[in-house]
């Protein structure tokens, strides 16, 4: 990593604060790049004396012009609330960012790297979902502005790829969570552990037999970087954990976790929420040697001890 110029767009937020971290600590010279939409200066603030750290305040919808030897393209709002507040937004961050990333990438012939999602199979018909599977979205739904944009920000990162050369690496990325996610993020762990340390009410949307899986953000973080340094694997690839719990489940986690005196709400199941989401990881443990390491027990423990610092 010693000497290479990397951008992390997104680098502010929960993911790609982790990715500075971890690419500065190995030598790298880092680029992050936020609008501070959902990410903070908290996240990176102990990075800004490092000589290997450079923040940079943009916009991706706004063309960006740096010499640099990777891209990961991070940026763009991750939880249903904040993709939602404005999804005209999220389509433009989607879809015109990664035309500027690529653009970027293609001029200075930089390998770029897109964070997709477990959002482009929808509420799928398959399960687990693997790489082959094409998706159950609804085009016109909520979710659609995110679901339907990461699917061109794909179909752009091929076409980039076949028609100019660029040199790509495509993940879809499941649930993960961990340390920096906001408190007021929205996503359900962070939600489930903030209510459960102020003991008030955990919200369960639904009846809470809906699933996902879990992973802890070290472990993805390692799976970014391998991905990005595998020499002949552009992907698609799944990157996740394929332990799943019910959102019930998840929530008596919580509560065990946090000696918590919360008791379980019910509220209303948000339109086109996926009833079911578990990676079929094979392909990664093929291609890159990855699979997560950190159980959710353990990893919800480190994210308790994180959010107990915010919530005196
Ligand atoms: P996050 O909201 O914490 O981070 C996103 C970052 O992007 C924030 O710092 C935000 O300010 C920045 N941003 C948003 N729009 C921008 C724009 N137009 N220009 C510049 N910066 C902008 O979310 P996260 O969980 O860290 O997610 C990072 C990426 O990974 C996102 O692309 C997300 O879609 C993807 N992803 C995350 C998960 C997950 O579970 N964490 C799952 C699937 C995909
Ligand atoms: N959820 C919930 N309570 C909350 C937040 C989310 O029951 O306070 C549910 C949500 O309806 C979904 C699951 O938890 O079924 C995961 O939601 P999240 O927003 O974390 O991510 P998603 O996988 O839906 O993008």
């Amino acid at each position: 990593m010693q000497g290479l110029r990397i951008l992390i767009t997104g680098g502010a937020g929960f993911l790609g604060s982790h990715l500075c971290d971890r690419l500065v600590a190995q030598g790298a010279d880092v680029l992050c790049l936020d609008n501070f939409f959902t990410g903070a200066k908290r996240n990176i603030r102990h990075l800004i004396d490092n000589h290997n750290f450079e923040l940079i305040r943009h916009d991706i919808v706004q063309p960006m012009f740096l010499e640099v030897d990777q891209i990961y393209n991070l940026a763009c709002p991750a939880s249903p609330v904040h993709y939602q507040y404005n999804p005209v937004k999220t389509v433009k961050t989607n879809v015109m960012g990664a035309i500027n990333m690529l653009g970027l990438a293609k001029r200075v012939k930089a390998r770029i790297l897109q964070a997709s999602t477990s959002e482009i199979y929808g509420s799928p018909q398959e399960h687990p979902q693997t790489e082959t599977y094409w998706g159950h979205v609804n085009p016109i739904g909520l979710r659609s502005c995110y679901d339907e944009g990461k699917r061109v920000a794909e179909t752009l990162m091929m076409d980039y790829h076949r028609q100019n050369q660029v040199d790509i690496r495509l993940v879809r990325i499941f649930n993960t969570y961990g340390p920096r996610m906001a408190i007021s993020d929205g996503r359900v762990v962070s939600n489930f552990v903030v209510q459960a340390l102020r003991n008030e009410p955990i919200t369960i949307y639904g009846d809470g037999s809906q699933t996902r899986s879990f992973c802890y953000v070290s472990d993805m973080i390692d799976a970014f970087i391998k991905m990005m340094n595998n020499e002949d694997f552009i992907g698609p690839v799944n990157l996740g954990n394929p332990t799943e719990f019910s959102i019930k489940q998840l929530a008596e986690l919580v509560v065990e976790s946090t000696q918590s005196k919360s008791q379980i709400t019910y509220k209303p199941l948000p339109q086109d929420d996926p009833i079911q989401r578990r990676p079929d990881i094979t392909l990664a443990k093929e291609k890159l040697n990855w699979e997560p390491q950190v159980e959710l027990k353990e990893g919800l423990h480190k994210a308790v001890d994180y959010f107990r610092e915010f919530i005196a």
